[in-house]
């Protein structure tokens, strides 16, 4: 139970991270280098960047498992493109060519539009849109978002456009934005098969296969497809599966467990983790809007069903899942388990699925009340051999990793987290959260925050970890 599995979050399907030296990070695929440019794949072909402007390349974030999280953020199904009418290409070239958006114009019929001309609302709509496509393609969500958002406030019951800003909030796995957004568009256009596909994603994102099968269904009345199909067959596969278990739920969880576990621990770990919840969502100051699952298992039946290295004590990968063989009541070990599970879902709510491994592991460890202690010493003279691993590294999976090298992995992410949160309190950690959670980079947050970069961060780790426990 030392080393609990935090497995899907850091990892979606693709491939590799670009860090510019801005903060802002390219997720793409199959990302090369020579002497002067990055390159990298998108949907819309090959692109590439001057090197001057890339901080570093992290490589092979590959998953180690598929959660429906992971696999509704990648989702192989794509909301359709605005119909292309001879005006909706000429707005499109204007708004973006050369390989790159014009502000200029946007901005212009922004203007026109704001000035009262009635035609303007829908050409600055579209604008708008063909430059959030662009964003996209190049991988960068955020902006794609925030020109998306815009596009909407001039034509708000668009539904092209409400199931594309819905598709980008899929994509950044907040299924709950999604699916408001594409009920506004099923009010406009109640018999468009294309939402009921994407707010099946969404409802499969948020493990609800139940309501994905329901949305999934109706989009096949409207119009069967292949893709819509596999999909559906799938989320029947996991509704059967869960239908063997039983249900329970409090006012922040939907717990569910199978025969062998006892109701009356079930009703036990429940009421432990509404405590957590308390107390973390004071110390973090946030509260996770959407419920979190929860899935106690024997030990058999979770290893058939995640398939986690036997050093997996519970794991979190996007719903709680604990084994519990042969408890019949909660234990003190128990508990800690699931305030360190708890706290990821935290995390991984409040940053949207932004933050670092190391910081999720090192602030879980801290929650359920890990201290370095023993670990102190060692850690200490790894550091003064030059031989710390560099925190950097420690962003991706940590699934790659040997088991003593995860077991130093988490000793370190704990102590740099430890003296984060012993110099200046639990708000630091809060509003490196925060940080991370509107975009930046984990290192751009640690400077914002701390004014301290990686290497300072270690440095002052040490002595840190020197002055308290140092004989
Ligand atoms: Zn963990």
């Amino acid at each position: 139970m030392l080393i609990t599995g935090l497995l899907v979050w850091v990892a979606p399907a693709w491939a590799d991270k670009i860090v510019l030296k801005n903060g802002r990070k390219i997720i793409a695929a199959n990302v090369t280098e020579d002497a002067s440019k990055v390159y990298y794949e998108t949907s819309a072909g090959q692109l590439s960047i001057p090197k001057s402007i890339v901080d570093h390349i992290e490589k092979g974030l590959t998953p180690a498992m598929n959660s429906p999280a992971a696999e509704a953020a990648n989702l192989p199904i794509t909301p359709p493109p605005v119909e292309a009418t001879a005006d909706a290409s000429a707005i499109d070239s204007a708004a973006v060519h050369d390989g790159s958006i014009d502000r200029q114009y946007i901005a212009r019929v922004a203007n026109e539009a704001h000035g009262g001309d009635p035609g303007a609302n829908d050409k600055a709509a579209l604008a708008h849109h063909a430059a959030a496509q662009f964003e996209l393609a190049h991988g960068d969500l955020e902006r794609a978002l925030t020109d998306e958002r815009t596009a909407i406030t001039f034509a708000p019951e668009q539904p092209v456009l409400l199931m594309n800003l819905a598709y980008l909030y899929l994509k950044q796995s907040e299924f709950k934005q999604a699916i408001d957004y594409l009920e506004r568009a099923k009010r406009v256009s109640a018999n468009n098969p294309d939402i009921y596909k994407l707010e099946g994603w969404a409802y499969y994102g948020m493990n609800r296969p139940d309501q994905a099968v329901t949305e999934w269904k109706k989009a096949m009345t409207l119009r069967p497809d292949a893709e819509t199909q596999a999909a559906l067959e799938k989320a029947q596969r996991d509704k059967t599966e869960e239908e063997s278990y039983r249900e329970n739920e409090s006012a922040h969880f939907q717990l569910k467990y199978n025969g062998a576990a006892a109701p009356a621990l079930a009703r036990e770990v429940l009421h432990t983790l509404e405590g957590h919840y308390q107390r973390i969502s004071s110390e973090l100051n946030y509260s996770p809007p959407e419920p979190i699952g929860v899935i106690l298992y024997t030990q058999q039946s979770f290893a058939d069903i995640t398939q986690a290295p036997g050093w997996v004590g519970a794991l979190n990968d996007g719903r709680i899942r604990v084994p519990v063989q042969g408890l019949t009541s909660m234990d003190s070990e128990l508990s800690r388990v699931l305030k360190h599970e708890l706290t990821h879902s935290f995390i991984q709510q409040k940053t949207h699925g932004r933050a670092p491994t190391w910081i999720q592991e090192g602030v879980a460890q801290w929650m359920e009340g890990k201290r370095s202690d023993e670990n102190a010493v060692v850690l200490v003279q790894i550091y003064d051999q030059g031989q710390a691993a560099a925190l950097g590294s420690l962003e991706g999976s940590w699934m790659g990793l040997s088991g003593d090298t995860a077991r130093y992995a988490y000793a370190w992410a704990l102590a740099n987290t430890e003296y984060i949160v012993d110099t200046d309190g639990l708000g630091d950690v809060e509003r490196i959260l925060d940080r991370l959670a509107a975009g930046s980079s984990t290192e751009q947050a640690l400077q914002e925050v701390l004014h301290d970069d990686y290497s300072d961060l270690m440095r002052s780790c040490s002595e840190y970890l020197k002055k308290n426990y140092g004989k």
